[in-house]
């Protein structure tokens, strides 16, 4: 190893809560620090898109728990946040909730005091405290309650709490990690003098869309859980605040409620879909089976066009980095007309201060070809997928128009772990964006257009975007339920909703 000299000077480490699931409640502090870090320790209780803004080159490393299995032990996720940050590193620990609430922050914050590695805290609002708000209970009350206590419900790793000591303290008790010991808690809580009949409520999955909340009583409130099966994550809240859950109930419960939707397009564009479905109350399945690679080549230099079309936002992206890698901005387009195939690519080229002048009725390449008839073209720059169809050039060609076909990006295949394809085979709908997302996604599960069929569980719906997408479904024996009208992410919610709702009516 070479000298010591050249060692860079390690830290800050970030210690920062993510919240307790929604992905609205992260701080500001969290998410700009999210978007700066090189190494982000994430455990399993974060928003999921929490990562969405993390940096393409950051390096994410899980260290929670995997699924029922056992997590990654503290030493050693203690041991790479530490080596990451002595090699020069910004490293970020992202946990749920707040960090020193149950978080193990402190422990983790004095390693690196010992070590002499400074630190920051961003605390986080607390699984406690946000889901008791999400199921309309307040841990304080004037007149119901003035303290509230925070307290683990994990006995059986540790003595036996104190009931007499829980059970007398004037307010509110949250439970976190009680949902093993649920009934131990109750009946030590009861025995020690806190009266059967208090309200309790239980609420799982805390501000995400799948929450459920259950009132019940001390006496019964371990029964009724188990009965309706409730998992963690799950705070229970003792007190006579519990009670109120019913009369605050504020969450209005979207139409996708308890529905499941895969969603195929590549994470990087995901973003804005998922986002919307997980507003209507969907739990949403990220299986991005696509992932857009820009292509290498030499600066643009547009002057020579008089017509430049752009079909996706990826597209417009990578447009841009051209004209940059050349030293030019938005200007150097002004001798041109600006086609958009529809109101993303539009807006992405909004984005970058330019208005399109034609954007067609429908989103496909033939509305774009018949909209652009009319004008007199004689040199035409398509910036465009590798991969894609000949539908505008030939018909710009037929025009009279010299064409240029420059190709920036491509879409590759990104292999899916079992689970999620699991899990996407098995949503109540699935929806495919494009026609790669069709072909890569049966790739990705092991499978060929010839037999593809089967491969998505009889009850998952086909949702597609628009009649290309819809044909490769077809070609592949899978045959879309709905296609979207208009051919873009609105008319892609719109026909799920109008299925979703056909559904709930028949
Ligand atoms: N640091 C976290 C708590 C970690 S301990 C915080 O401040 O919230 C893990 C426990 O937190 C779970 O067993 C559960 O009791 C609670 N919890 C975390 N997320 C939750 C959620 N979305 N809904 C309900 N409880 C949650």
């Amino acid at each position: 190893m070479s000298g010591e000299t050249a060692k860079p000077s390690p830290g800050p480490v970030y210690l920062v809560g993510a919240g307790p699931g929604d992905p609205g409640l992260l701080t500001a502090r969290a998410l700009e620090l999210i978007a700066e870090a090189d190494v982000i320790l994430y455990d399993r209780l974060i928003p999921s898109s929490a990562l969405e803004g993390a940096r393409p080159d950051a390096e994410l490393l899980f260290v929670g728990k995997q699924g029922g299995g056992p997590s990654v032990p503290q030493d050693q996720t203690q041991e790479l946040m530490i080596q990451r940050a002595q090699e020069g590193k910004s490293v970020l620990r992202l946990k749920g909730g707040d960090p020193f609430v149950f978080g193990r922050g402190g422990e983790e914050a004095l390693a690196l005091r010992e070590l002499g590695i400074p630190f920051e805290i961003v605390p986080g609002v607390t699984a406690g405290v946000a889901a008791s708000a999400y199921a309309g209970i307040p841990v304080t009350h004037r007149g119901l309650s003035t303290a509230v206590a925070l307290i683990t419900g994990a006995t059986e790793k540790q003595a036996q709490p104190d009931w007499r000591a829980l059970a007398a303290f004037p307010g509110t008790l949250v439970f976190y990690m009680g949902i093993g010991s649920l009934s131990q808690i109750a009946a030590g809580l009861i025995a020690a003098g806190r009266p059967a009949r208090q309200p309790v409520a239980v609420v799982e999955n805390g501000t995400l869309p799948r929450q459920r909340v259950l009132t019940a009583t001390l006496a019964d409130i371990a029964e009724r859980a188990e009965q309706e099966q409730i998992k963690a994550p799950a705070i229970t809240i003792v007190g006579e605040v519990a009670q109120l859950a019913g009369e605050l109930e504020w969450r209005r419960e979207g139409l996708l409620h308890g529905r499941t939707v895969a969603v195929t397009r590549a994470r990087a564009q995901a973003s804005g879909l998922a986002r919307r479905l997980a507003e209507l109350g969907a739990e949403v399945i990220q299986a991005p089976a696509i992932r857009i690679e820009p292509l290498p080549g030499p600066p643009l230099d547009p002057s020579p066009y008089d017509l430049i079309c752009l079909t996706s936002p990826n597209g417009v992206d990578a447009l841009f980095d051209r004209l940059a890698a050349g030293g030019r901005d938005a200007r150097s387009l002004s001798g041109a007309r600006i086609a958009a195939i529809g109101p993303g690519t539009a807006a992405a080229l909004a984005s970058h201060g330019i208005r399109a002048d034609v954007v067609p009725p429908r989103f496909v390449a033939e509305s774009l070809a018949q909209s652009l008839r009319d004008l007199k073209i004689e040199r035409a720059l398509i910036a465009r997928a590798a991969e894609a169809r000949d539908v505008l050039p030939d018909a710009l060609r037929a025009q009279g128009a010299a064409v240029d076909v420059l190709p920036l990006y491509e879409t590759v295949a990104q292999p899916l772990p079992q689970q999620t394809l699991q899990a996407a085979a098995n949503a109540d709908y699935i929806t495919f964006t494009s026609s790669s997302t069709v072909r890569f996604f049966v790739q990705s599960a092991g499978r060929t257009a010839e037999n593809a069929q089967g491969l998505l569980s009889p009850s998952t719906r086909i949702v597609s975007i628009g009649p290309v997408t819809s044909q490769t479904l077809r070609d592949h024996g899978l045959p879309p339920h709905v296609e979207a009208h208009p051919h873009d992410i609105d008319g892609l919610v719109e026909a799920l909703l109008a299925q979703a709702r056909g559904q709930a009516d028949a």
